[in-house]
């Protein structure tokens, strides 16, 4: 039994057909040069690693290789919820 993973393009296919990008936090920082770099910073190199329900960036690579966000429980693999 494969895994699916229901792309918000494709529909349901088979989890190896994705690539897990990052964390996908509620908000982002701005990127305006004039602001503080630590923001940004924190964004990309400090991970929460919930246990639990996360936000998550993911790629289909093997089909329409769109990045959606996927709300996925890391304690049991369940999706929740995808969106584009
Ligand atoms: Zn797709």
């Amino acid at each position: 039994m494969s895994t699916l993973i229901p792309c918000p393009h494709c529909g349901d296919r088979p989890v190896q057909e994705f690539r897990y990008g990052s964390e996908a936090p509620a908000s982002r920082p701005q990127t305006d040069s004039s602001i503080d770099p630590a923001p940004l910073s924190s964004l990309l190199y400090d991970s929460v690693n919930p246990k639990g329900l996360a936000s998550e960036w993911w790629q289909h690579t093997a089909g329409c290789r769109l990045w959606f966000a996927i709300q996925r429980d890391t304690a049991t693999d369940l999706i929740a919820e995808t969106s584009a």
